[in-house]
Formats: C-alpha cells, structure tokens, sequence
C-alpha cells in the first residue's frame, strides 16, 4: 500500500501547494480538505442558511451533493451539485465565513467521513487543519506547516492580486488572523500539530524547498 501523508496547519502556511506539489513527485493523490468546508460555506450562502444553526448545516450537509475530481495536474476539481465551483469558493466572503461553518460538529462529521472513505486506500496526501490529528492519525509521514502571520498574510495578498483582487496587508492580516482564532479555539478537531509531526516554518523557505523537504523525507533521503 502507498504511504498517507497529512499536512496541516493555519491559513497561508502553504499548505496547498505544497501538498499538490508533493503528490505529484510522489506519484500520489492530491486531496485539499479546506476546498470541502469550503463548498459547504458556499452553498450555505447561495441557500441563505444560517451558518451559527448546526441543525440547518446539518441538514444542508447532507442535502447538497460534493465531489471532488482531480485534474491532470493533480490539482483538486469541486463539484457542487454538479457545478463546478472551484474557482467560486475561493472569493472572499467565503474566506470570511468558512470557519464559522467549519466548527459545526455536525458538518466534520460528514466531511471527516468523506475524507476518510478517500484515504482508506492510501496514497493520499491530505491538507487540512485535524489531518494528523482527527482524519488521518495512522498516517505514515505527517507535517505542520507554519509561518509568520505576515508572511502568511502576503502569500494570500499575492494569490489574490493574480486574479485581480487587491487587499491591504493590515486587512489581510486581521483576516487570516480572525479565521485562526476560531479554527484553533473550537471544541471538535481544532487546528493543532499532531504529536508525531514534523514541524516546518516555512517564513523564509521557498514552496520549492518546502515541497523538497517532504519528499526527502518521505523517500527516506534523511
Ligand atoms: O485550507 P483552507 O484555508 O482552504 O481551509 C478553509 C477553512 O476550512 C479553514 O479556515 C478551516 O475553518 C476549515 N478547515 C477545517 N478542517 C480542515 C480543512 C479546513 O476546519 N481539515
């Protein structure tokens, strides 16, 4: 069986693509875990439902159909109701509202299942925020990826101003900020480091540097 990789950590760190980047030299499976709650929050929006009501994220998690698709480059493809909504659900209201809809017990339940079902069979590398911890623990390598809220804030700023979107850094800043502060204070699954994780801070590493250090490591090359 192929190894399961996890790599978690707080918003900006990299994860993404670093972990695709990652599948890709390792002959693995891409799965970005963030894209799920993230087109929960976007049908919830569309629908007009009330993301603080568990009872009404539960049923809206159940009702609505995602599926998730890899490209030929690996990189992951929603389906929200057969729509793609990949782009979508990268804007900034869904930025501000995703880690309300993603402390809903009810909502993990159903996304941590799905996640789980797509790893059983190994050869995956996971990124999210409970990977190591919750959804993947028997995982073979797992990494938390950190950095400066600055950096991590810039990062953001700079994926953002490809698609023409422009933000101030203070903005930013208190954004990514906010969306840790609940994603670490939640009482199911919050973000924090498995035990057994290796922990990177990226600040002044390249994704390149990043992305070889997880293949090093997974090859046994140190
Ligand atoms: O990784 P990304 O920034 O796309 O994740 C969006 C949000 O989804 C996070 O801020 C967090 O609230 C939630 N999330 C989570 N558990 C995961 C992945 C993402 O709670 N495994």
């Amino acid at each position: 069986m192929k190894p399961s990789i996890a790599i978690d950590g707080p918003a900006g760190a990299g994860k993404s693509t670093v972990a695709r980047e990652a599948a890709a030299r390792l002959g693995l499976t891409y799965l970005d875990t963030g894209a799920m709650y993230r087109a929960i929050t976007l049908a919830a929006l569309r629908r007009g439902t009330d993301i603080h009501d568990a009872k009404s994220l539960d049923a809206l998690t159940k009702a609505v159909d995602l599926d998730i698709q890899n490209d030929s480059s690996g990189q992951n493809i929603i389906f929200l109701d057969g729509e793609n909504v990949t782009e979508e659900i990268r804007l900034p209201v869904i930025n501000r509202n995703v880690s309300f809809v993603a402390r809903c017990p009810q909502v993990r339940e159903i996304l941590v299942d799905k996640q789980r079902q797509i790893g059983s069979r190994g050869g995956v590398v996971m990124d999210g925020r409970d990977i190591g911890t919750k959804v993947m623990p028997f995982a073979e390598f797992k990494f938390f990826l950190n950095a400066s809220l600055a950096e991590r804030s810039r990062r953001r700023m700079a994926e953002l101003s490809a698609k023409g979107e422009e933000f101030e850094l203070e903005q930013m800043m208190k954004e990514i900020a906010a969306r840790d502060k609940i994603d670490s204070e939640r009482v199911v699954a919050p973000l924090r480091s498995a035990e057994d994780a290796v922990c990177l801070d990226t600040t002044l590493m390249t994704i390149e540097a990043v992305v070889d250090a997880i293949v090093r490591a997974v090859r046994g090359e140190e």
